[in-house]
């Protein structure tokens, strides 16, 4: 190839190249996993910069979070050898809470407006749902959370929604005028809320939009598979009709249909652009043939794709490793057995990720981790922002900065208690409600007109008063020792420190976590309208989950399913691959959501480089029950020649210390059988043990054959072999 060509584009294929250099205009980029869309987006940037001396304030890029973002700016300023400040690179929500900052005016919010994040706006909801005095069980605020934001996320304010032959609606269109109008009175802004007034603010403000419009040249988005219908109606008027876009996706991998995504706008953009280029990736760099294929197969099954070619001139490699485990803490155990070998022959623990399709799988997984003294790091699940202790800090901060935040209000008003009862709270929320202020504000007008008598009246003056003090105390203090104070001086610190046991300790460590957090904040290059408590805030709300103190010591990854999207790991454990799990019940009750649950399975061993273990457990305690469960369909999609089963032939050998164990070490006493141990029955075929029950001649035993379903058996007639 051309040797003039510039060194970036050196590591690309001719595709590749095609779409970095492609010419003005719109530009689709459809291409399976791992074909490089991430990587030609970056390059993309960087040509622009370098080649066409764009200037980074010309240049608008949207990725899925906050980290890939990072990344993305890592990449652009290695590769252009250049700081890149200021350029927009984010979130959607990152960029339009940036964009709201800016005009906070034109947007109808005052200067210090908050995020709302999920848990602040169910707790508002409920709130909001007793002031009207709904039932909570018939009208859950979760459900009226749900409700909002796929309004929002559609484009709808209450007056845009016709619930005139709907009475239910009408209640739930009831619930979002009030809850509209507490956050609007308190300067809050939720998740959907910011994209919805970005998207407002170009429409009510054509001069606004035109001043971006003029300056943001060139619109890139990631995953724009995932987009949904306000964030491409924000992208589309962004566009105008002058700009160039380049968006890059892949429909095989659209996972967030339940949460109102439109993989449709893949086809509205080629409508709404009616010139744009397409361009197909077909060369997949991650994975080993071996994978691919695997993957390519399962995608297979889907219809309705728009069909798209994947091979790799890689090795086929290892095998996929299927492990059935006969219970989940047996299966952690299996993946933290294996995690540790990898470690044992020179391996990173960070090459390997752990993936599961729900949260309340990882606790089991952390705890085979923690048994045998592994690090982890957990993605999006236990959010060190979202923690009761750091919400409660973040609360007075908040507080101090915007008096109306009634989220903060209500989270620390008598937290720690100061004598402030339901009482006298129901008294404030009642003056708010009926005159329509904050809780601030009705606080000052119940103790101007003496609407609080005697002790309420004093505790709720001095509440107001120690949040104007930490206010003037920390007025010129840096982040570190504000955080350090208001923890001190609001009587968090010693309302956790007098509490007994671990959590509590746990807690008191987060707060201290907490100073080091704000201590080591740098303020990021594109937040620099804001100042420092404000832009901490911002982040901690917006950034939750992602990020998790000590990011540089080599950990174990853990995540979701959803998470993972977009990143890549040498070694990937996929666990409880078993029907009603994954796929979940909820989309083998729906029916329709079945597909998405394979594209998830497609996303899942694709992140996969090297090498990728599935596993599965015959029985699972999840939620509170336990259940048994049948591998799952995927699995069986997945062409024999490339898995690999692995199955137990082990006893069990090391039970843990607390838990199920003990219990079943007992019982296994009585039966001669273990947990888990592989036997054969004279009219059954071969199966394993899952349970225990009775004693003596009445002991029985729960076998689960191979294909012959589980069964209850006494084992003085059953004849049981051991395997
Ligand atoms: P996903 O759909 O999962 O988001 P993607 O299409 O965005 O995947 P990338 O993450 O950009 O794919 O690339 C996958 C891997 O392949 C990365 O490690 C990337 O550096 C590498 N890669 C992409 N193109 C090339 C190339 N031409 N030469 C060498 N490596 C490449
Ligand atoms: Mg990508």
């Amino acid at each position: 190839s051309d040797t003039s060509t510039s060194p970036l584009l050196a590591k690309l294929n001719d595709k590749q190249r095609a779409a970095v250099e492609a010419a003005p205009g719109a530009l689709l980029v459809l291409a399976g996993a791992g074909s490089g869309k991430t990587r030609v987006l970056t390059h993309r940037i960087s040509w622009l910069l370098q080649e066409q001396g764009e200037s980074p304030y010309a240049i608008l890029a949207v990725t899925f979070t906050n980290k890939a973002a990072k990344e993305m700016r890592q990449r652009i300023e290695e590769l252009s050898n250049a700081p890149m400040g200021r350029m927009w690179i984010g979130t959607f929500h990152g960029l339009a809470h940036r964009l709201l900052r800016a005009h906070h005016k034109e947007a109808k919010l005052p200067e210090g407006f908050q995020i709302l994040d999920s848990d602040d706006q169910q707790r508002l909801l409920k709130r909001i749902i007793r002031s009207l005095e709904l039932d909570e069980k018939k009208w859950p605020p979760r459900q009226a959370m749900g409700y909002i934001n796929a309004k929002k996320d559609e484009g709808l304010r209450p007056q845009h929604i016709d619930a005139s032959f709907h009475p239910v609606e009408r209640t739930w269109l009831k619930i979002y005028v009030a809850y509209q109008e507490a956050c609007d009175r308190a300067g809050l802004v939720d998740f959907a809320e910011l994209l919805l007034r970005a998207h407002e603010l170009w429409l009510n403000h054509p001069a606004l939009l035109r001043h971006y419009q003029n300056r943001f040249r060139h619109i890139l988005v990631d995953e724009f598979q995932d987009t949904n219908t306000i964030q491409y109606a924000w992208i589309r008027m962004l566009a105008g009709n002058q700009n160039n876009v380049m968006i890059v996706g892949d429909d095989d991998q659209s996972i967030y249909g339940w949460r109102g995504a439109k993989v449709e706008n893949l086809a509205q953009f080629l409508k709404d652009f009616p010139g744009a280029e397409t361009v197909r990736l077909e060369q997949n760099y991650r994975s080993t043939g071996t994978i691919l294929k695997a993957a390519n197969a399962l995608i297979d099954k889907n219809s309705d794709r728009m069909g798209k070619e994947l091979w790799t001139d890689d090795v086929d490699g290892d095998t996929i490793s299927l492990y059935t485990a006969f219970n989940e803490l047996e299966e952690a155990r299996y993946i933290v057995g294996q995690i540790r070998k990898y470690q044992d022959e020179g391996g990173n623990l960070s090459d390997c990720a752990i993936l599961y399709r729900s949260n309340a799988q990882s606790r089991v997984m952390e705890e085979a981790l923690l048994h045998r003294s592994v690090p982890y790091r957990i993605y999006g699940g236990l959010r060190f922002f979202e923690r009761q202790e750091i919400k409660d800090s973040l609360g007075y901060l908040r507080l101090m900065t915007n008096r109306d935040d009634d989220a903060a209000f209500e989270r620390v008003i008598n937290t720690p208690t100061r004598g402030i009862g339901t009482r006298t709270i129901d008294i404030i929320r009642s003056t708010a409600r009926s005159e329509g202020v904050t809780l601030w504000q009705s606080c000052q007008r119940l103790l101007a007109d003496s609407g609080l008598a005697g002790r309420a009246a004093s505790a709720v003056r001095n509440f107001m008063e120690l949040i104007s003090t930490l206010e003037a105390e920390t007025e010129q203090a840096n982040l570190k020792n504000t955080a350090d104070h208001v923890i001190q001086h609001s009587g968090l610190l010693a309302m956790y420190q007098a509490e007994k046991g671990e959590k509590a300790e746990a807690r008191v460590e987060n707060l201290k976590e907490l100073v080091t957090a704000a201590g080591s904040f740098i303020k990021p290059d594109d937040a620099e309208e804001m100042d420092d408590l404000n832009a901490f805030l911002a982040n901690a709300a917006l950034e939750a989950g992602e990020r998790q103190a000590g990011e540089s010591e080599d950990a174990v990854q853990m995540m979701t399913l959803h998470t993972a999207k977009g990143l890549e790991f040498p070694q990937v454990f996929i666990c409880g691959v078993e029907e009603g799990l994954f796929p979940s019940q909820m989309a083998l009750d729906e029916g329709n959501r079945l597909e998405e649950e394979r594209r998830l399975c497609y996303v899942g061993m694709t992140r996969a480089m090297k090498k990728l273990t599935l596993t599965h457990a015959e029985s699972r305690r999840i939620y509170g029950r336990e259940t048994l469960a049948r591998v799952s369909r995927f699995v069986g999609e997945i062409p024999a020649q490339y898995l690999d089963e692995v199955r137990l032939t082990t006893q069990v050998s090391q039970p843990q210390q607390k838990g199920r164990f003990n219990q079943s070490e007992q019982r296994f006493n009585e039966t001669g059988f273990t947990l888990g141990q592989r036997v054969h029955h004279p009219k059954f075929g071969d199966g394993v043990i899952l349970n225990f029950e009775g004693s003596g001649p009445q002991a029985r035993v729960q076998v689960a054959f191979d294909g012959q379903g589980v069964k209850w058996l006494v084992v003085a007639y059953a004849r049981l072999e051991p395997r």
